[in-house]
């Protein structure tokens, strides 16, 4: 028995998408820009998924700009517009995810200024931190949806709103949002929006960055002018319709499967605070993503509680997945003002659709098992 509550680090592909990327590298193999049937047959199958993926944010085909992944999309979003302008301002957070972030202490290094601005204690930046950073050579603000470790919800809305008509760039990282809440570019007022395939089960090493008709990047790849010019380099095609497909069934799903996670998720808090005293939730409830919950345990650090876990068949993380493995406690929490001990012993749980309630209880019962016997030995030691 394995229970999986790590979808925010990667989720299971759909066995629609499995099924359409083995067809793809079967019988559709050709490179989409050769001019003779093998070619087209492969630019028809790019076309549908570029509709597909457009589809899911209300935005035109020809806004999405398929990449290696969202990391990929973040660069293009930031380097893209500090290669036009080549001097100027950027607002951040200091909750982006690594992509945005080190991407900015890149720039910084490159003669840029970055304002990283603070969220609150619940992990969220208001509008009006935005608007006082403003400044004549502002550029751009990037600002994710909802954030990969707390799941909290920024008001990109807001923003949106209050930049509109000041040329100021607005680019939004909504790869964990997608698919658990509605992300329609016109209503969020951005320029740009990352998405990542294998956080809506697609494949992994393939995503898109949307860039708003007129809004004029530089590449970051230069080569043979692929993807109009922005993304050089031959498409991948398989993970391109996989991602396709998964955009198309998020779309058509997400509501439905956004409540399954919802209810897993509450469901395993309300069994675990009945069942393990001293844990602590970090980050708020109001602004938070359905299925996200981050869990600091009084007495514990989370290496040992994540091995226990795992051996006992329960796969969460600490903090997020790629900071793990290193021992500096998560940027994200810091930020919150959090004490040493809930940063040494946080904890995340990420619920998927396929999470069933009796899978939140059995898992429940684990974390509270494996948290005793753990506590147990610490006061032993
Ligand atoms: C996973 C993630 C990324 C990176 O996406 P990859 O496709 O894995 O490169 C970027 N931003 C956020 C918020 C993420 O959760």
């Amino acid at each position: 028995m394995r229970i999986y509550l790590d979808n925010s680090a990667t989720t299971k592909p759909y066995p629609e998408v499995v099924a359409a990327m083995q067809e793809v590298l079967q019988d559709n193999w050709g490179n989409p820009s050769g001019i003779h049937s093998f070619g087209r047959d492969a630019y028809d199958a790019m076309s549908a998924a570029r509709r597909q993926v457009a589809g899911l944010l209300g935005a035109e085909p020809d806004e999405i700009y398929f990449t290696s992944g969202g990391t990929e999309a973040d660069n293009l979003a930031i380097l893209g517009v500090a290669g036009r302008f080549q001097r100027g301002h950027i607002i951040t957070s200091s909750i982006e995810h690594a992509a945005v972030l080190n991407c900015c202490r890149y720039l910084e290094g490159q003669g840029f200024a970055v304002t990283y601005l603070p969220p609150d204690a619940e992990g969220i930046v208001s509008p009006a931190q935005v608007e006082q950073a403003l400044r004549p050579d502002t550029l751009l603000v990037s600002l994710m949806l909802a954030n990969n470790e707390i799941g909290s919800l920024q008001p990109v809305a807001e923003i949106g709103r209050l930049l509109a008509g000041r040329g100021v760039l607005l680019h939004t990282d909504a790869v964990q949002a997608v698919g658990k809440m509605p992300v329609q570019v016109a209503e969020l007022g951005v320029d740009m929006l990352t998405l990542s395939a294998h956080k809506i089960n697609g494949p992994k090493g393939c995503g898109a960055l949307y860039v708003r008709h007129q809004t004029d990047l530089q590449p970051v790849l230069w080569g043979g002018g692929q993807e109009r010019g922005l993304r050089s380099g031959t498409e991948n095609l398989p993970g391109i319709v996989g991602f396709g497909v998964a955009a198309e069934l998020t779309a058509q799903r997400w509501p439905e499967q956004a409540r399954q996670a919802a209810a897993a998720r509450d469901c395993f808090w309300q069994e675990l605070s009945r069942q393990a005293p001293d844990v602590v939730v970090n980050g708020g409830w109001a602004h938070r993503l359905p299925n996200n919950l981050n869990l600091s345990f009084v007495g514990l650090e989370s290496a040992p509680l994540l091995l226990f876990l795992d051996m006992a068949g329960v796969a969460v993380s600490a903090a997020s997945a790629c900071s793990s493995g290193r021992a500096e406690p998560s940027h994200v929490l810091q930020a919150l003002g959090l004490p040493e001990w809930r940063l040494k012993s946080a904890v995340r749980l990420t619920f998927g659709w396929e999470n069933t309630l009796a899978e939140a209880q059995q898992a429940a019962a684990i974390v509270a098992e494996q948290v005793r016997l753990l506590r147990q030995e610490t006061a032993e030691q």
